[in-house]
């Protein structure tokens, strides 16, 4: 399975407009953070992992030009679902699946009205909108995914395994019976948004604790972060072994 991260920043992503600190003025492309998302591709099936505003970009980017075959979405903010309209492209043959939990696709039904509706106008997004409850298993191909319930704040949002790979983003707690259904993964990853306590998004040490949790040396990347997480080049050397900061662009087999 190849594990492609396409964005790791936080919502407003890095460089954030009009800040002049350090980490958004650097030319290390480590630091340059587009808003989180992750394609995940195995055999002929590809999957991507939450849709933001910085989509189109990061399809560019990469020179995709297979079909998508599914998308999951962790919650209804703008930036996991921003991009969704960009999905034109990959839904001209079919009628794309977009899963979410009950809560999101109702903000999406709301938000997207004209590509989810029975009759659509030419040329617009066909997305077909799946709700998916937590601890669902869909099998897209030859690839399982189980949506794991993540608390965002005190939003319930979903979280996915997806074979032997977790997505979290946008996590404060998790229950134990979610993080059961991880162990035995290859590959985590997960928001740390900065070194302070923040009300809804974990810290680099808590992403770290999170990571202890689901096993002993699960090769974990951290996604979601802001400006206040600090240089690639000096903050990645700090953390623990198996423990790295992900950057735009950056490709895992598993
Ligand atoms: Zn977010
Ligand atoms: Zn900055």
């Amino acid at each position: 399975m190849k594990v492609t991260i396409l964005g790791t920043g936080t919502s407003c992503g890095v460089p954030q407009i009009g800040c002049h600190c350090a980490v958004c003025m650097s030319d290390d492309p480590r630091d340059k953070r587009l808003r989180c998302s992750v394609l995940v591709e195995k055999g002929d099936t590809n999957i991507l992992l939450d849709c933001g505003p910085d989509f189109r970009e990061q399809m560019l980017r990469i020179g995709f030009d297979k079909v998508l075959d599914a998308v999951f979405i962790t919650h209804e903010h703008y930036d996991h679902v921003g991009g969704l309209d960009d999905l034109r492209p990959f839904s001209y043959m079919q009628n794309l699946p977009v899963y979410a939990d009950p809560y999101a696709a109702t903000h999406l039904r709301q938000r997207l009205p004209y590509c989810l509706v029975e009759h659509k106008y030419p040329g617009v997004p066909h997305l077909r909108l799946e709700e998916m409850e937590p601890h669902e298993v869909v099998m897209v191909g030859n690839v399982k995914v189980t949506s794991l319930r993540v608390i965002h704040g005190k939003l319930p949002i979903l979280g996915f395994r997806i074979d032997d790979l977790a997505y979290i983003s946008d996590m404060t707690t998790m229950e134990d019976e979610d993080v059961e259904l991880l162990y035995g993964i290859k590959l985590l990853i997960v928001n740390a948004l900065r070194h302070e306590p923040h009300p809804t998004h974990q810290t680099v040490r808590q992403a770290i604790e999170f990571s202890r949790r689901v096993g002993l040396n699960v090769p974990t990347y951290l996604i979601h972060m802001s400006h206040h997480v600090g240089l690639h080049a000096v903050e990645d050397a700090l953390l623990p072994e198996g423990i790295h900061l992900a950057y735009d662009g950056l490709v895992i087999e598993i």
